[in-house]
């Protein structure tokens, strides 16, 4: 019955009719009763509260202010005429100005009549001035007097032209609320209730429209954000139970030569407390017989590949077969030849797998690889390859996982051992990240996947220091780069790519390529260059030019944006930089600062800039911290723009704000923990409410975990 009123048919709300309800679904998506109900205001007109003169500031959104006008006067001739009211109180004055609608206002307005003014202040010639205020008698003003604040809704000049403005919508809102309140079920249990001190569901949903004055206001958003928050946790835990308890993986019960041996005698150096921890969290998740699937987060230049080289040690210690994925070949190639360097005095048998290796070489290495002989594969999505078999897969790592879609990482579950049933084992999956995202959205984006972070830089490293100059400083940061090359420094000049073209991009790139040429002759400098329109073999070639020093200059697009490793380039220029987006940027300055000298990155742009350029050039300038930077990210973008969330059902939150309601979030998440500890299957008699609600929002796809 309850369930009826909600999913109303919105045509049957009083004020609305067929062809409103028409609009309102074509328009804003609105169906149901429920659905209207859902339609939250995204302002409030505060008129609970006035203002005098002296208080008032520029910054201030709208404001109303009791006082009188003094005297009035028209100004300019024409389009430029304007009518100025001064307008004053007890504590100052101020003008009121309208530059349309002359002939109408002007006989409303009463000289020393109290009058009550509505609007938003702005300055002009150091002024104060309101243009084009509300304005209302004192006297009726009181009589109406909507106690609280007021609503504003968003809606369309479709909905508008037929009375559904902001004013319309709110009008119809009163009346939706009267029918779906009562039919309202509450949706928490007395735990949270009083652990939050909750608004009781009905009251929340009231003050979200209507709130009586802004801390209840508060109270209404914040329990209205916690329950979408909390029942999106509590299906993504629910789900991460399931794999957990249903899919084993390899059991890695001890660590033994090649683990103990490499981490006594051939470590390079001392791991930092961060990669302590990880090795630890993968450790634990490794020795249980559950299937591991962990990602970790951990800046450029943090020192994952060491974690990843531990763990596949892990594997071989207990008789399983590692390997490591990276997206590209010169990723793929540099791993290679730093795993084996790391590994020269061990007796570990390792190779690399990519498309451009020949049959001659791929046949040994397939077949080693079936007889488990082969220990370590290395390689690119070739790895992926039906041909490709193992022994016993026990490990996957995925490097820079955001070029890895969904479907890849399935097929490489199958690549693990088939077991007596049948049935396959997937290997454990340890997914390495740069891209920093902020761990709250991690949380929600890869429910399935645990997270480990490493946050801390190994000891030594110098920050970059990053400077953004404009195309006028050119010559300046010429004689710049020649300095450092002249130390004997490389550098890196990048090129955005712009992906509606191709062809504009690959222009720009070679009018760069010419200038560089010009600024820089040969034989005295020597250019490499790599972009997406080259074959691979010539990439790798011209990149391997630069990484042996032949070349002191590397021009490119974003091709090298991922993972490559050149200690002794020093320099990034990054060229028409308001063109790239924030994590883009930082995971290109990322390329240096890995050696022992001061490294730089020099940011070039235009003098055109938007705000929000500006604004990343200056947190670039600011912070070499990769969170930090992935916060300014989300708050300029919306998460919906991040990487690879935009398709992301997960993110179309009605109410909270993955931005700004991180902590509402991590609260949600830390109930919905405790609740699935304490009560796996939801089905105490207590949590009630909360299972009926859980069923209704994922419509009877529910599926509980067998291990409580
Ligand atoms: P990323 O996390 O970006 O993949 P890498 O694993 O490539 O970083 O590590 C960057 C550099 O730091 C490498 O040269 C690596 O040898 C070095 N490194 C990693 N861990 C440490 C450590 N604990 N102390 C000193 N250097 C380290
Ligand atoms: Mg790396």
């Amino acid at each position: 019955m309850q369930q009826n009123v909600l999913q109303t048919p919105i045509e049957y709300l009083k004020g609305v009719g067929p062809s409103r309800a028409d609009l309102l679904k074509k328009e804003l998506g609105i169906f149901t009763f429920f659905d209207l109900v859902q339609h939250y205001p995204f302002r409030y007109v505060d008129k609970t509260k006035y203002y005098t003169v002296a208080d008032v500031k520029t910054d201030n959104t709208e404001v109303q202010i009791i006082g009188k006008i003094v005297r009035m006067e028209e100004r300019g001739e024409k389009r430029a005429k304007r009518l100025i009211a001064i307008f004053e109180d007890e504590t100052g004055q101020l003008e009121l100005v309208w530059f349309k609608g002359i002939k109408w206002i002007k006989p409303t307005l009463k000289i020393d009549a109290p009058v009550v003014i509505y609007g938003k202040p702005s300055a002009f010639a150091n002024k104060l001035n309101f243009v084009h205020p509300e304005m209302e008698p004192l006297e009726e003003h009181k009589k109406s007097l909507l106690k609280g604040l007021q609503p504003v809704y968003s809606t369309t000049e479709k909905l508008s032209a037929i009375g559904l403005s902001s004013k319309g919508i709110s009008k119809i809102m009163m009346h939706a609320l009267q029918h779906v309140l009562p039919a309202l079920p509450e949706t928490t249990n007395a735990a949270l209730f009083n652990a939050f001190k909750f608004l009781p569901l009905k009251e929340a949903y009231k003050n979200i429209h209507f709130p009586v004055h802004p801390e209840i206001l508060k109270k209404a958003q914040f329990r209205l954000k916690f329950d979408e928050f909390f029942y999106v946790q509590l299906s993504l835990l629910n789900q991460k139970k399931i794999q957990h308890s249903t899919l084993n993986g390899a059991k890695f019960s001890t660590l033994s030569t090649n683990f103990n041996t490499f981490y006594a005698n051939h470590l390079p150096f001392e791991l930092t407390n961060a990669q302590k921890r990880v090795l630890k969290e993968i450790r634990r998740d490794v020795q249980t017989g559950a299937q591991m699937n962990r990602l970790i987060q951990g800046d450029v230049g943090s020192g994952k590949t060491v974690v990843a080289l531990l763990s596949m040690l892990m594997a071989l210690d207990n008789g399983y077969q590692a390997c490591l994925m990276a997206p590209t070949e010169i990723l793929a190639t540099q791993h290679f030849a730093g795993l084996k360097e790391l590994l020269a005095e061990m007796d570990i048998s390792i190779a690399l797998l990519t498309g451009s290796v020949k049959k001659a070489s791929r046949v040994p290495i397939l077949e080693n690889l079936k007889s488990g002989e082969l220990k370590l594969l290395i390689g690119t999505h070739a790895l992926l390859e039906d041909p490709v078999i193992f022994h016993n897969l026990g490990l996957a790592v995925i490097d820079e996982q955001h070029r890895f879609g969904v479907a890849q990482r399935a097929k490489l579950w199958k690549k693990g051992p088939q077991l007596a049933d049948g049935k396959w084992q997937p290997p454990h999956v340890l997914v390495m990240t740069a891209t920093p995202i902020p761990r709250t959205l991690a949380m929600s984006l890869y429910g399935d996947l645990d997270i480990s972070v490493i946050d801390e830089l190994p000891p030594g490293r110098k920050p970059v220091t990053t400077t953004h100059r404009f195309e006028s400083s050119r010559l300046r940061v010429i004689g710049f780069i020649k300095e450092e090359i002249a130390k004997g420094r490389q550098i890196y000049i990048v090129y955005p790519l712009i992906e509606e073209s191709e062809a504009l991009d690959y222009k720009n790139l070679m009018d760069g390529y010419d200038h560089i040429l010009a600024d820089f002759p040969p034989p005295k400098y020597q250019i490499s260059m790599v972009h997406g329109r080259m074959k691979p073999a010539d990439k790798e070639f011209e990149m391997q030019r630069f990484v042996k020093g032949e070349t002191q200059i590397m021009v490119a697009t974003t091709v090298i944006e991922v993972g490559v490793n050149v200690p002794n380039a020093s320099v990034m220029i990054i060229e028409n930089a308001e063109k790239f987006g924030l994590s883009q940027l930082h995971q290109l300055r990322g390329r240096v600062g890995r050696g022992a000298e001061q490294s730089f990155c020099i940011l070039m742009t235009s003098h055109k800039l938007t705000q929000d350029a500006r604004t990343r050039l200056e947190t670039m300038a600011r912070t070499n911290d990769g969170f930090e930077i992935a916060d300014v990210d989300l708050r300029l973008r919306g998460p919906g723009d991040l990487m690879g969330t935009r398709q992301s059902g997960l993110l179309n939150f009605k109410i909270a704000d993955l931005a700004k309601d991180q902590q509402v979030l991590h609260l949600a998440r830390k109930a919905a923990e405790d609740l699935l500890e304490s009560d796996p299957r939801i089905e105490k008699k207590e949590n009630q409410y909360i299972r009926a609600e859980f069923i209704k929002q994922n419509k009877g796809k529910v599926r509980w975990s067998r291990i409580s």
